[in-house]
């Protein structure tokens, strides 16, 4: 983050309004007055994360799981972000899974993490990595794996035009990086979903 302060609404709006101009358009026409403040909206719901603490998501976690020890997987938790390069969107699934050391967390709290890191500018290799981190930190389990799945509008829309070209990341902590076993169970839980 940077110590420069946040510029007011109204200086978001004229940059927008700079950038119509600068594409080629008259942004007093009738149907682009409204434009920049619903482009302002829209950069609130997509850059979201940076108001959201995602450490604090994982805080409620619940230890009476009778013994269970097997991973914990949640599968395509869709990722809606967007490349620091180009602010261009990034589309795709995740896959996060853990193996659980006597704690638990809901599930939808790890989808929180997910978009957390997501509604931010992003490359995707440090997306993948900050969401097992922040598990990994806050719950100590016995290992930690993000794939992410993504395809990015930059490349797609743009330059090399690479339609259904999708990017693969992982980030495997603990147990998955250590033991192969366990590394390819968790592959095939994920790539049952792939095939169906
Ligand atoms: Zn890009």
């Amino acid at each position: 983050m940077t110590d420069t302060p946040r510029p007011s609404r109204d200086e978001a709006e004229a940059a927008i309004r700079t950038l119509l101009r600068w594409a080629g358009e008259d942004p007093g026409r009738e149907g682009l007055q409204d434009t920049p403040g619903r482009v302002a909206r829209a950069y609130e719901e997509w850059f979201g994360g940076y108001g959201i603490e995602p450490e604090t998501l994982l805080t409620t976690t619940f230890s009476e799981v009778e013994g269970y020890d097997e991973i914990v997987l949640l599968r395509d938790i869709r990722i809606e972000s967007h490349c620091e390069h180009h602010m261009a969107p990034i589309l795709g699934r995740a896959h996060v899974a853990y193996l659980p050391r006597r704690r638990v967390v809901g599930i939808s709290k790890l989808a929180r993490v997910v978009e957390a890191y997501a509604k931010r500018f992003q490359i995707q290799e440090r997306l993948t990595a900050q969401i097992a981190n922040t598990i990994d930190r806050v719950l100590e389990p016995h290992g930690v794996a993000v794939v992410i799945d993504a395809e990015h509008q930059c490349m797609t829309t743009r330059g090399v035009h690479q339609p259904g070209v999708s990017m693969v990341t992982s980030h495997m902590l603990g147990v998955f990086r250590d033991n192969p076993a366990t590394r390819a169970e968790l592959l095939a839980m994920i790539g049952d979903r792939q095939r169906r």
